[in-house]
């Protein structure tokens, strides 16, 4: 098997599955998977239809963007990816997209605090919105970057979508999953006008600690890996 297709194979399925599940819409996100060991990555192609791919459509590059392999133009939020990997040494793979209700609070530009158990311990403390910058952009890149620092693994990004991030690829597409859930109940709550209950802080701190372990296991074998 050529060095590179089983990660080309994992983003293909994975931007199948979200796509049939109606987390991408249209040719709308992004998707990438971390090559370990290497500071490269395999990312989805821009402006493709994601029903239509296949692995050789899928483009690896590195993390000053060459292209290692792949014959179409990568996604334009490359770059973005590129900055998650630097700024975040536990995270393998990443999922953007345009998910309908994340999107919502995303315009409202409103974080969703810690409202259920599993939200914590998969997304972390709560899910913040990052400030606006246009799409495809090095200062998308540098907003992002900067902000994902506070370790959760769901964000929103204000006027423009969501982003979720794994261990792999089955995690970051859970955590889609999660963040949608999520946003739909935040939602339908805010309409109520009622009091919002959150979970107990400690509730909340157990979590995150859960998934920050998770997290530097991750990191640990990436460094023992030599991958950046
Ligand atoms: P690409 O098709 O280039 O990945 O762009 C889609 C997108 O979501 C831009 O933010
Ligand atoms: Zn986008």
């Amino acid at each position: 098997m050529a060095k590179y297709e089983m990660y080309r194979q994992q983003v293909v399925e994975t931007a199948q599955l979200l796509t049939r599940k109606g987390y991408l819409m249209a040719t709308g996100g992004n998707l990438s998977l971390r090559v370990l060991g290497e500071t490269a990555m395999a990312i989805t192609p821009s402006n493709y239809d994601y029903m239509k791919m296949v692995p050789e459509d899928v483009c690896i590059l590195d993390f000053d963007l060459n292209v290692i392999e792949g014959k179409r133009k990568p996604s334009v939020e490359a770059g973005m990816h590129v900055g998650i990997y630097q700024a975040r040494s536990d995270v393998n793979a990443i999922v953007h997209t345009h998910q309908v209700y994340a999107s919502t609070l995303a315009v409202l530009k409103k974080s969703i605090p810690a409202l259920f158990d599993e939200q914590a311990r998969f997304l972390g403390r709560s899910v913040e919105v990052i400030p606006y910058a246009p799409s495809g952009t090095s200062m998308l890149r540098n907003v992002i970057a900067k902000h994902v620092k506070t370790h959760n693994n769901a964000y929103l990004m204000q006027s423009h979508g969501a982003l979720c991030f794994g261990h792999d690829l089955e995690r970051a597409a859970h955590n889609v999953e999660i963040l949608e859930k999520c946003s739909l109940a935040y939602l339908l709550a805010l309409c109520t006008n009622q009091k919002i209950n959150k979970i107990p802080l400690a509730v909340r701190e157990i979590a995150f600690a859960k998934l920050r372990k998770d997290q530097k296991k991750v990191e640990n074998g990436n460094s023992e890996l030599g991958g950046e």
